[in-house]
């Protein structure tokens, strides 16, 4: 589960103790049902910028990184106090979206996180904001949140905000807005009336998510199998009401069965860094018949990328279909676009694979949503 800046804080630059205090007894009460719970905090920097007695939230990257760094301590502290209570140890584990990005430290994080829970451990994971810089963050933990769910084929996950859920228009300027108790699926209207939301109070001012980034978590772990409950952390028993099956927030049921690890990996956690266009007959073999991309189904390449690089599949109309890993370089592929397998040698003096892409490093997908792996039929 995650819990934002806004719970945490309840619209002050501190951490509000009872908050803190609810939450944690409401884990420790899963936990006593047997459920096992990693809990993605944020916090970080709006209660080190209160520490530091700084105005508002900085802006420069050094600022941040000083306010997360003194945040980070403040919230351990609290966690492990308020979990030694329950006689449970907390660890903490920091990422940042370089972790995730390379497979061995991904899986690796998953392992840490596994081996946590073998010591009756309640890990507690936070972006590792004093390190990051822009270009590389995750950015906002609801994303990382769907990563870690993700990362270790979690059962359900739980966004704690403040709101309780998603409404059929922005409740703060809609008048008659109704909350959307179970959603089958994230709908593009849903995105867009997300967009157009900022959680409330402090959020704004001192977190990073808006609604978006948390449509888009219920996008990324319903697509792998995930179900996703989004609710008010300010409620009391939020948690328990969740796990009980109580009608709070709202509730996003998973649209696909459980992908494996690998394909969601390349569907969600890698960022493309480039494009290949596929002709009619190549995107109806991968779509249909679950077939790798061969070069001879290429139109175009676009953007550039080396060896390994995570890449979209694009129809001719420019509509992502898959995503994948692939084993030439942009370059490789401009040269031996069209042509058959057989081709290849001679158009580049070497061969490293018949596939651009293999179906084993190929996912579908619909909107950047893995809809299912392409191998298998
Ligand atoms: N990692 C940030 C922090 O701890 C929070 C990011 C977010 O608000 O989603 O302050």
């Amino acid at each position: 589960m995650k819990v934002g800046t806004a719970t945490l804080t309840n619209g002050t630059r501190a951490l509000d103790a009872e908050r803190a205090s609810s939450i944690v007894r409401q884990i420790s009460e899963a936990r006593a049902h047997g459920i096992e719970v990693v809990l993605v905090t944020s916090g970080a920097i709006g209660v080190g910028v209160g520490r530091l007695g700084l105005p508002r939230r900085p802006t420069t990257m050094g600022s941040l990184q000083a306010a997360a760094s003194v945040g980070q301590n403040i919230l351990m502290n609290t966690y492990e106090t308020l979990f030694r209570g329950f006689d449970t140890p907390v660890g903490q584990v920091l990422v940042t979206a370089g972790d995730l990005a390379d497979r061995r430290r991904y899986v690796n994080f998953g392992n840490a996180l596994n081996a946590l829970f073998e010591y009756g451990v309640v890990p507690v994971v936070n972006e590792n904001d004093s390190v990051s810089v822009d270009e590389i963050r995750v950015g906002d933990n609801d994303t990382l949140a769907a990563h870690v769910a993700n990362a270790i084929e979690a059962d359900l996950l739980i966004l704690l905000t403040d709101t309780d859920g998603v409404y059929t228009a922005d409740p703060h300027t809609v008048a008659g807005a109704a909350r959307i108790p179970f959603a089958a699926g994230v709908t593009a209207e849903m995105l867009d009336i997300a967009n157009e939301s900022p959680t409330r109070k402090a959020s704004a001012d001192l977190g990073t998510g808006r609604l978006a980034t948390k449509v888009r978590a219920a996008e990324i772990v319903t697509s792998s199998g995930i179900p996703m409950a989004l609710a008010d952390g300010a409620r009391d028993n939020a948690i328990g009401d969740i796990l009980d099956g109580a009608d709070v927030g709202t509730f996003f049921a998973p649209t696909a069965p459980r992908a494996g690890s690998r394909k969601r990996w390349i569907a969600h956690t890698l960022s493309p860094k480039g494009s290949i266009v596929a002709d009619a007959g190549a995107f109806k073999a991968v779509r249909d018949g679950g077939k790798s991309l061969l070069p001879a189904g290429i139109k175009d390449v676009v953007g550039t990328f080396a060896f390994g690089d995570p890449v979209r599949c694009v129809t001719e109309d420019g509509v992502e279909f898959a995503r994948g890993l692939v084993n030439y370089t942009a370059d490789e592929i401009t040269r031996i676009r069209g042509r058959r397998t057989d081709a290849i040698q001679h158009a580049l003096g070497y061969h490293y694979a018949d596939e651009v892409i293999h179906r084993d490093n190929l996912v579908l997908v619909e909107r950047g949503a893995c809809i299912r792996d392409a191998s298998q039929d």
